[in-house]
């Protein structure tokens, strides 16, 4: 069983989130999700609510790779197509992994993050 939540919304759909008793609750309704939607979604914990949401696998912004700049590895650069998207990224990197992180427009077309 599920619910929707009173305390919590989605930061991007601006929507309450579904709420659940527990991870497996929460499992199940990826599950669901997946069969239905074809949604891949990841339960968390809330640290708002204590209680299970769920978050979509592919939160990471839509991106693809610049045809031009490489990164210091060496590697294309990802490439947003809005400087909205790019931040977006560039949250979620600080959030999970503490990088600060800024968007700029390419040369090329499309946004990229850079450190500093
Ligand atoms: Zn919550
Ligand atoms: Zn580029």
């Amino acid at each position: 069983m599920s619910r929707k939540s009173i305390t919590c919304t989605g930061k991007v759909s601006k929507t309450p989130l579904t709420e659940y008793e527990s991870e497996a609750e929460a499992l199940e309704g990826a599950q669901f999700a997946f069969v239905r939607y074809g949604q891949r979604n990841v339960p968390y914990r809330c640290k708002q609510c204590g209680l299970w949401h769920l978050s979509p696998a592919n939160r990471q912004t839509p991106s693809s790779t610049c045809g031009v700049c490489q990164g210091q590895d060496g590697r294309p650069k990802a490439s947003y197509a809005s400087q909205q998207d790019a931040e977006r990224r560039a949250e979620i990197l600080q959030r999970e992994q503490g990088l600060q992180l800024r968007a700029y427009p390419c040369d090329y077309g499309g946004w990229h993050l850079t450190k500093g």
